[in-house]
C-alpha cells in the first residue's frame, strides 16, 4: 500500500500541529505507524491522499448514520450556504431540529444547541448544578464525557475516591467534587449516595458506555441509578452523545426505557457539522438564560449549516426502512467477525447495539474499564494493521467504539469480513 503522500503531510503536519493532529486518538499512537491523511468520503468510503479506498467504520466518531456527502445532506447544505453561513441571531431551522429531537427522545421538552458534545455534557451539569443548588457529580471509569476540567478523571478503583485529575492543567479543586464509580457497579453509586446522597447534583452516565469500547450496561444498572438519583433529589444525566440516534432511534433511554431528568446530545444530531445539545423537561430547562439564571451561550450555536445538517440526517435516518437496513449488515458483520475469529481460535468479544460496535481480543467478558484493560492491545494493534492494509478503517484504539452507515451494504460487509478472515489467520500463525 502507498501511503507516501499521507507520510510526507504527517511529518509537515508535526511541525504545526501538536502531534500533527487535532485530537489527540487520530495520530495511531495506540496501534503504531501513522494517520492516513483523507482526499474525500463517499458512501461508506474514506479515500486517502494517495487514491486507497477503505471501508469506513469510524464515520467521523459517529456523526455520519448515512455515510459521507449522503445527496440529500449535501445539497440541503449546498442550498443553506447561499443564503449564508451563520446569522447569529434565530433561524427556523433551530424549531425544525428541535421538533424532531423532542418528538424522537422521550423526557425532552426544551432542547438548547450548543457546538460540541464537550459542550453539551459540561452545560448539562452546570444545568443539574443550578437546579439543584448542590455541587457534587458521580461520573464513571471509563466513560468519557469530554474534555471540561470537572469531567476529566477517570481515577479510583472499586470503591468510589475522590476524584484525582487525569491531565496536568486540571487544578486538583476544579475535581474535589467529581466521584467516580465503576462502570456497572450499583454497589458503588448506593455507597456513595449513602455517604452523601444530599450533596450530589447529578450522576452523569453513558447508558451504553462507546468510549472503553463497546461496553452495554448490565440488566437493572441504569435503573438502579434512575432510583438512587430519584430518591436522594439528584438528578441523572444520559450522555447521550454517542449513543443519540445510534443505539435506538429514540436512544438509550428509549431502547431501554429509563427517564432521564437531562440528555446530553451531539454526533448524530449534526450530520457531520459541529453541533451538541442538552435537554430535559421544561421545569428544569428554564433555569437556561435567558429564560432563567444559568448562564450559557454560544457565538455560532444554532448555526444555519448544522441545524441543516442535522434537519436532513434524522430525517434520512426515519425513512422507511433505513434503521432497519443498518441493523441487518450490521448483524451480519457481528456473525461474520464471529465466525472469523473462531475459525481462527483467536478468543474475542464481540458486541452490537443498534448502529455501533465492538471488539475486544479478551477471553473473558468486558464489563467495566479494568476489564476492558485486560484485553489484549497489541494483538488490536496488528489486527488493525492487517485491516488497514485490507482496505478497512477501524478506529486506530481497542477503546473505541465502531459504528455502522445506511451506506453500509451486502458488498461492504462482505469486503470487511475478508479481510477480517485474513487478518485473524494471520494473527494465528504469528
Ligand atoms: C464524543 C463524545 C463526547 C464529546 O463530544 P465532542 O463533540 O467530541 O466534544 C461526549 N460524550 C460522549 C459519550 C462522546 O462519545
Amino acid at each position: 500500500m502507498n501511503l507516501q503522500t499521507s507520510e510526507r503531510l504527517f511529518a509537515e503536519a508535526r511541525t504545526l500541529l501538536p502531534g500533527g493532529v487535532n485530537s489527540p486518538v487520530r495520530a495511531f499512537r495506540a496501534v503504531g505507524g501513522q494517520p492516513i491523511f483523507v482526499e474525500r468520503g463517499e458512501g461508506a468510503y474514506l479515500v486517502d491522499v494517495d487514491g486507497n479506498r477503505y471501508v469506513d467504520y469510524v464515520l467521523s466518531w459517529g456523526p455520519l448514520i448515512l455515510g459521507h456527502a449522503h445527496p440529500d445532506v449535501v445539497a440541503a447544505l449546498h442550498n443553506a450556504i447561499l443564503r449564508g453561513t451563520s446569522y447569529g441571531a434565530p433561524c427556523p431551522q433551530e424549531i425544525e431540529l428541535a421538533k424532531l429531537i423532542i418528538q424522537a427522545m422521550p423526557n425532552l421538552e426544551m432542547v438548547r444547541f450548543v457546538n460540541s458534545g464537550t459542550e453539551a455534557t459540561m452545560s448539562a451539569l452546570r444545568l443539574a448544578r443550578a437546579y439543584t443548588g448542590r455541587s457534587k457529580i458521580v461520573k464513571f471509569e471509563g466513560n468519557y464525557h469530554g474534555h471540561a476540567d470537572l469531567l476529566l478523571v477517570q481515577a479510583g478503583s472499586g470503591v468510589a475516591t475522590l476524584g484525582l485529575p487525569d491531565s496536568p492543567g486540571v487544578p486538583a479543586a476544579t475535581v474535589a467534587d467529581t466521584l467516580t464509580a465503576r462502570y456497572n457497579d450499583l454497589g458503588a453509586v448506593e455507597a456513595i449516595f449513602e455517604r452523601m446522597g444530599g450533596e450530589i447534583a447529578a450522576v452523569i452516565v453513558e447508558p451504553v458506555a462507546g468510549n472503553m469500547g463497546l461496553v452495554p450496561p448490565q440488566p437493572n444498572f441504569l435503573a438502579g441509578l434512575r432510583k438512587l438519583t430519584q430518591e436522594a433529589g439528584s438528578l441523572l444525566v444520559f450522555d447521550e452523545v454517542m449513543t443519540g440516534f445510534r443505539v435506538h432511534p429514540g436512544g438509550a433511554q428509549t431502547l431501554f426505557d429509563i427517564i432521564p431528568d437531562i440528555t446530553a446530545l451531539g454526533k448524530v444530531i449534526g450530520g457531520g457539522l459541529p453541533v451538541g445539545a442538552y435537554g430535559g423537561p421544561r421545569a428544569i430547562m428554564e433555569m437556561v438564560a435567558p429564560a432563567g439564571p444559568m448562564y450559557q451561550a454560544g457565538t455560532l450555536s444554532g448555526n444555519p449549516l448544522a441545524m441543516t445538517a442535522g434537519i436532513t440526517t434524522l430525517r434520512g435516518l426515519s425513512a422507511p426502512g433505513v434503521w432497519k437496513g443498518i441493523e441487518r449488515q450490521g448483524a451480519r458483520l457481528m456473525a461474520g467477525l464471529a465466525a472469523a475469529a473462531e475459525e481462527s481460535k483467536i478468543p474475542v468479544q464481540i458486541s452490537r447495539v443498534g448502529t455501533m460496535f465492538g471488539m475486544f481480543f479478551a477471553d473473558r467478558p468486558v464489563t467495566d474499564w479494568p476489564t476492558a484493560k485486560r484485553a489484549d492491545t497489541q494483538r488490536f494493534a496488528r489486527f488493525f494493521q492487517a485491516m488497514l492494509a485490507g482496505g478497512v478503517y477501524l478506529a486506530p484504539s481497542q477503546f473505541e467504539a465502531g459504528f455502522l452507515s445506511s451506506a453500509h451494504g451486502e458488498r461492504e460487509i462482505d469486503q470487511t469480513l475478508a479481510a477480517a478472515s485474513e487478518a485473524f489467520a494471520g494473527l494465528a500463525s504469528s
